[in-house]
């Protein structure tokens, strides 16, 4: 009894608590409806606003994420966060529909004493460069299927899409899912008659903008041209600030994060340079996708 009557205020509080939690939780949706007045989400989009936005624009565009060590200070689903919002932005300036995150993505793989190493976990890196360290399974990584099942699953995609009546599908995200891409474009395209493309700067249809290329690459200014280093890492800080935690990095720069490759996220990244990054890709790539939409019109 004596318990029940200490514990009464403490059981008030917290009922206080949830409430406010309920109250602050309805308000949520609504926020995030207003924010994102056009709709350009596959998975949100009735028949009606499908039929509608194909028909503006019939461009997908297919975000190539993992769930894959980003360095202790970003989430485990980095790269199909930054390839989200950045496709998420890109269809509201450009037109068309973004498609879910894939999460099975390719990548290097090796055999060390009977374990199965992948990507970042025998290419942990140093500054400028890559260099080979000592071989671990990173915490969280879970990603890997071989380029065989990756290729059919992109094949199938490509497929679908097409018979949905998309003309242009852009696909980008995880650094060795978008070489395949680059890899295989030209087979697509003949086989379901569709243009593709990706987000880096080079570009795989040999449309000339070179001199966006050039001013890209000499500042840092592509989507997800590292691993976890300055660019990805500034991506982050942009789209998601409260999920980038620098601290969990050592403060020291004479000791190298471990599995990041590029320039250090703890003297180079800021939301600024992400901001950056991605008002120049955006403006890139609408020029780009507006002279497809030209062309197969
Ligand atoms: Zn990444």
């Amino acid at each position: 009894m004596n318990n029940l009557t200490i514990n009464k205020p403490i059981i008030l509080s917290i009922g206080l608590v949830l409430l406010l939690i309920l109250i602050s939780g309805c308000s949520q949706p609504a926020s995030e409806i207003v924010e994102e007045e056009i709709l350009v989400e596959y998975i949100k989009l009735t028949p009606a606003d499908f039929r509608t936005r194909i028909a503006e624009a019939p461009i997908a565009y297919l975000p190539l994420g993992t769930l894959e060590w980003h360095g202790e200070h970003l989430p485990l689903g980095s790269d199909g966060m930054q390839s989200s919002s950045f496709m998420k932005d890109l269809a509201r300036q450009a037109g068309g529909i973004v498609l879910p995150m894939l999460f099975l993505g390719p990548d290097m793989m090796m055999t060390s004493d009977e374990q199965e190493l992948y990507g970042m976990d025998f290419w942990l890196s140093l500054e400028e460069g890559l260099t080979y360290m000592t071989p671990q399974q990173l915490d969280g990584s879970s990603y890997w299927v071989p380029d065989s099942l990756f290729h059919q699953i992109m094949d199938h995609s490509i497929k679908q899409l097409a018979r949905a009546g998309f003309k242009i599908i852009v696909a980008h995200g995880h650094g060795p899912s978008t070489r395949h891409v680059i890899t295989h474009w030209k087979e697509w395209e003949e086989k379901y008659n569709v243009l593709i493309y990706t987000c880096w700067s080079w570009n795989i249809r040999g449309e000339n903008d070179q001199e966006s290329s050039e001013i890209s690459d000499r500042e840092g200014l592509g989507i997800m041209t590292d691993h976890a280093a300055m660019n990805e890492t500034s991506l982050m800080m942009y789209y998601y600030p409260d999920l980038v935690l620098m601290e969990q990095l050592s403060p020291d720069t004479a000791q190298w994060p471990l599995a990041v490759a590029g320039r250090d996220p703890r003297l180079y990244a800021s939301a600024e340079q992400g901001q950056k990054a991605v008002e120049f890709q955006l403006e890139r790539m609408t020029i780009l996708l507006r002279k497809s939409l030209a062309y197969i019109r």
